[in-house]
């Protein structure tokens, strides 16, 4: 069956007539125009206006870097943000599904919570690779997402590239790949493959390798259809002045980012180390992101004794196939010092 956006988007959704905010009618050319038209306070303190509903400066820095087009990019009050609209455009609550892959990002089984959406999960496989025919077997005529995170939160390695490529030509909806970790991958991104098919998304995120987690900016990349549907259910001013001038100078300075990733990926480095040195390390998996999975004796004990000595991990336990495991995020040299010295100490 040929991929017909068509088909996939909410009924509600196509007919929906946008709200048109001031800064849709009128787009500033640049020069000096007297705008009574949004009911702003006219005293200029830096945030008095609203601020651009579609991110124009942003978006166009993005598309130079990536090499896709502006109308190719939706952004987002984080990659959570940006999921949640994906949810809203595509999937009739109590009616259609998603699938899932865990051990994965719990925020796709919560947006499909908060929507109404089915979840149907269907496990990775033991080495943490997604299981193509388990997938196709459950999909069905309503199954809309699917959740593809690569590299993987929480086990951190990358998907295979066949077994994405045969999930992208054999699934009917919308193939969702979560490329928040993709900056300290040795994988290349899904982006380049936006022309070749057309049900895939790519979502990133300046909160990880960016370090910009606090002014919350997600990023949305798919066909301009899909990007014209999103557009249309998108808060009009969701992403604030603020964050994309935050966005706008980190996005400039890629050297410095490019820097702190390296030394990110060094710093992991040693923490493998040492980690496969400590006796109740059981296993330690392949990571292609900033953070280590690690299978331990007992994941209660050491979570606790490391809360007493004041570094809070993750405990991922709770996750299908990952019993007694932790999960360490990179720090700073100083601060990974510091919790080998104390695992090292550990009894
Ligand atoms: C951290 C993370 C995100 C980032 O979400 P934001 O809302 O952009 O901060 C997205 N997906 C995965 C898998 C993550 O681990």
């Amino acid at each position: 069956m040929k991929f017909n956006l068509n088909n996939i988007v909410r009924e509600s959704v196509r007919k929906l007539q946008p709200y048109s905010s001031a800064r849709d009618e009128y787009v500033s050319d640049g020069s000096e125009m007297i705008f009574l038209d949004a009911n702003e306070n006219p005293f200029d303190n830096g945030v008095n206006r609203y601020p651009d509903p579609y991110q124009r400066s942003l978006k166009s820095l993005l598309a130079e870097q990536k090499g896709v087009s502006e109308s190719q990019i939706l952004l987002g009050n984080g990659s959570d943000e940006v999921l949640d609209l994906i949810y809203r455009a595509f999937c009739e609550p109590n009616l259609d599904n998603i699938i899932t892959l865990p051990p994965t990002y719990g925020m796709y089984n919560v947006l499909a919570g908060i929507n109404s959406v089915e979840n149907k999960e269907v496990l990775l496989t033991t080495d943490f690779q997604p299981n193509v025919n388990e997938i196709l077997k459950v999909t069905d005529s309503n199954s809309k997402l699917l959740f593809i995170c690569s590299p993987n939160n929480p086990t951190g390695n990358s998907f295979k590239k066949e077994r994405i490529e045969k999930l992208l030509e054999s699934f009917n909806g919308l193939v969702v790949i979560d490329e928040a970790y993709i900056d300290f991958s040795k994988d290349e991104s899904w982006l380049s493959q936006l022309k070749t098919y057309p049900n895939l998304i790519v979502t990133q995120t300046l909160s990880k390798a960016y370090g910009l987690a606090g002014i919350r900016l997600g990023i949305c990349y798919a066909s301009e259809e899909i990007i014209a549907v999103l557009n249309k259910i998108k808060p009009p001013y969701n992403v604030n002045q603020l964050t994309q001038q935050r966005a706008l100078q980190r996005v400039l300075n890629q050297d410095l980012v490019d820097q702190e990733v390296q030394q990110i990926l060094d710093e992991r480095d040693g923490l493998i180390k040492a980690l496969d040195n400590l006796d109740f390390v059981k296993e330690l998996y392949p990571t292609d992101a900033n953070f280590v999975l690690a299978k331990v004796d007992d994941a209660n004990k050491r979570y606790q004794q490391l809360l007493e000595k004041q570094v809070v991990v993750r405990n991922r336990s709770t996750q299908p196939l990952c019993e007694n495991t932790l999960r360490f995020t990179v720090g700073t040299p100083l601060e990974n010092k510091k919790l080998i010295a104390i695992l090292k100490e550990m009894k």
